[in-house]
């Protein structure tokens, strides 16, 4: 199983948005669109937004993003809103990619949509974008507890299968790197299909859901899993 969101991928995510930035952004705000992809640095959602809007300025010239705001999040897909210097506009992130969802002042969403992130309706949705100012800010992953640093799930939700912050229900290791799933699966090696059942005996043991205290220390090698 592979971990996901390594820190080379960030440092190549982070080394291809400085470069589209210095076109991109305007002379006098280039310290401030420095600073928040420095406050962003570790937060694989947060610097998928900003490679995407300065690959495709929405409005095809020079812009930068101030802020982001979090519209709304549900099992690793979230509803970033990117407030730009004149316009915001909202992205979809989960793992899987990003897709543009057009300016946050026509405040539309497919009513799967808004099925899925718990709007009661079209009318509720635009009501909830309406005022910029009083959607939460987002926070970078790294201050966020609720967040698995690493898949980014919430408090109670299920890790993506392979993330490194994920524990073993066998042992109470980190359930990427222990030894469990040969001795549950009674090989030496794993192939595609032991993987598979290897998930269902996972599914059958109960799967250990995301919890604070499962965060990995960022500041020092104190106590925590690693992230890999
Ligand atoms: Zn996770
Ligand atoms: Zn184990």
């Amino acid at each position: 199983m592979q971990a996901r969101g390594t820190l080379d991928e960030l440092e190549k995510k982070r080394r291809h948005i400085r470069s589209l930035m210095r076109y991109a952004v305007p002379d006098e705000a280039t310290e401030d669109a420095d600073d928040l992809l420095l406050l962003f640095r570790d937060d694989r959602t947060a610097l998928t937004v900003l490679e995407e809007f300065y690959s495709f300025l929405p409005e095809a010239k020079n812009d930068w993003i101030k802020e982001l705001r979090l519209v709304a999040r549900q099992r690793g897909v979230f509803l970033i809103a990117a407030v730009a210097s004149e316009d915001a506009y909202l992205y979809l992130v989960s793992s899987e990619g990003i897709e543009f969802n057009g300016s946050l002042r026509e405040g539309w969403l497919d009513q799967d949509l808004l099925d899925f992130f718990e709007f009661e309706s079209a009318e509720a949705f635009q009501q909830a974008v309406k005022d910029t100012e009083q959607i939460p800010e987002y926070q970078p992953v790294q201050v966020d507890a609720n967040l698995c640093p690493a898949c980014q799930v919430a408090t109670g939700e299920l890790h993506e299968l392979g993330c490194p912050v994920e524990i073993c229900p066998w042992c109470g290791g980190q359930l990427i790197h222990c030894d469990c799933r040969f001795e549950q699966l009674g090989v030496d090696e794993m192939s595609e299909s032991d993987l598979l059942r290897f998930e269902a005996l996972l599914e059958e043991q109960g799967r250990v859901a995301y919890a604070p205290e499962q965060r990995p220390s960022f500041a020092d090698e104190g106590p925590g899993v690693e992230v890999d």
